[in-house]
């Protein structure tokens, strides 16, 4: 690995376009990726990691330009090694998102991509060996019996046999249809692999095979790769690096071991407790992250991990135990949403009425009970506000209901965006608790 970065991303973004109405006229954007940057070095391995929908494969799929990026920079190769410096209007000479056709297709010699799904990767019609040999035609190779020996060698190095040249795709198991698809992505010598949950569709012990081959070629072809997986546990096995991606957005980046055995956000913590610890017995605390990923047409305002967080910051002037807040917030915004099915509730409610209908009272613990709430709040301003909004609730005014706490718990970490905290050695994270403990700590210097 050297200093000299091979891929820069910079402020890279990929918005679609809502639109609406005969016209298709553009009412919002789904922004799957929002303004990511970092580097990959050469002979690096950068792990990008997060839940399904969190816009990794598109981050992928717009730095290899098989998607058009909305805004952003992605500068291959195009350090000062190469001599080559910003062109006088600012852009970059190397920069990916600019290329014309003609330089697309060198780049696309230079970095290749393997795809999760081996089998949708090959034409069932034509032999593995010609699929492979078919990418050395299309960029100027035209001695047959030369691709011929190429695509044998390689089929080789990735543990095939030179005679599965002329076998057919369907002849091949997953984990043996992934070695292909690695062998077609390193026929043309790139320098950039780009691996979309290369092992998430194979077996846990062809996975090992898969990753540690991956791991040899990458040593014996000097490659870098960008490695996406949703899975934290294949991540430490690969990445030298590890950048962690939430709605569209990096919340953490640093080297693998710094990341795993010091996490600093809140959602790299709970992707980490969640892979199994190699000891059955052995006891470690899940974070249970409640609600699905928010929608990337309609993100979070402030910190987008707010909406999840377990360690979401509580205003100053109140101090209830953080689950408790935590939950209060996920009543406040199911209520705003509209989403507290009181009917339900009612009938989940015990019966004590003698019409057979569950009291108020009765409603409002139930509520309590299926959001996980105490019966009193131990701050007691905050306790009548939820009281109140319960009320309200329960009379059938939900406007007024999610008014009222709306107005009463606001969390800081929706009211601004967290900026980048460097803790060190390359490693960052994004989180306002990091803002606030390095503010006090300068603070407490300078009293010094
Ligand atoms: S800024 Fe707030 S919501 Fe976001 S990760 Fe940090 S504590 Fe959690």
């Amino acid at each position: 690995m050297t200093d000299e970065p091979l891929l820069s991303v910079r402020n890279l973004k990929k918005h679609y376009p809502i639109t609406k109405g005969l016209l298709s006229r553009q009412v919002g954007a789904a922004k799957a990726v929002d303004g990511i940057s970092f580097d990959i070095h050469r002979g690096e391995t950068l792990g990008l990691v997060g839940e399904s929908g969190c816009g990794k494969s598109t981050a992928a799929s717009s730095i290899i330009r098989l998607e058009e990026p909305t805004d952003g920079e992605v500068i291959f190769n195009g350090g000062d090694r190469a001599g080559r410096t910003r062109n006088p209007d600012g852009t970059h000479p190397n920069d990916v998102t600019r290329f014309d056709k003609k330089e697309l297709k060198a780049f696309r010699r230079d970095a290749q991509m393997v795809f999760q799904d081996p089998s949708s990767s090959f034409d069932p019609r034509m032999t593995i060996g010609s699929s492979i040999a078919e990418m050395l035609l299309v960029h100027g190779m035209t001695d047959r019996q030369r691709r011929r020996a190429i695509v044998e060698d390689l089929l080789e190095r990735v543990g095939l046999s030179a005679s599965d040249y002329d076998r057919y795709p369907h002849e091949f198991s997953g984990g043996q249809k992934q070695r292909i698809a690695l062998a077609r992505a390193l026929v043309l010598n790139p320098d950039l692999i780009v691996a979309d949950e290369p092992v998430s569709a194979l077996d846990v012990s062809i996975q090992a095979e898969i990753l540690s081959l991956i791991d040899e070629l990458q040593e014996e072809f000097d490659l870098s790769l960008l490695f996406i997986s949703h899975d934290m546990s294949v991540i430490r096995k690969i990445c030298d690096r590890v950048a962690v991606m939430y709605l569209g957005e990096i919340v953490e980046i640093g080297e693998t071991e710094e990341i795993f055995s010091n996490p600093q956000h809140p959602y790299t913590e709970a992707l980490l407790s969640s892979i199994p610890l190699p000891d059955p017995r052995a006891e470690r605390e899940q974070i249970e992250l409640t609600g699905t990923v928010p929608s990337p047409s309609n993100p979070p305002s402030g910190c987008r991990f707010h909406t999840r967080c377990p360690k979401v910051i509580q205003p100053d002037d109140l101090d209830l135990e953080q689950a408790t807040w935590r939950r209060l917030l996920n009543l406040r915004d199911r209520v705003a949403a509209d989403d507290v099915d009181i009917e339900q509730i009612q009938e989940n409610a015990l019966v004590d009425e003698d019409d057979g209908r569950p009291s108020n009272e009765v409603i409002k613990s139930q509520i309590r009970t299926e959001f996980d709430l105490p019966e009193t709040l131990s701050d007691p301003q905050a306790e009548e506000t939820l009281s109140q909004a319960l009320e309200k609730l329960v009379a059938d005014d939900r406007a007024g209901a999610a008014e009222l706490l709306n107005g009463a718990f606001v969390t800081p970490c929706e009211q601004s965006v967290p900026e980048d905290t460097d803790h060190g050695g390359g490693h960052r994270s994004a989180c306002i608790l990091h803002e606030r403990e390095q503010d006090s700590i300068e603070l407490s210097t300078a009293d010094d």
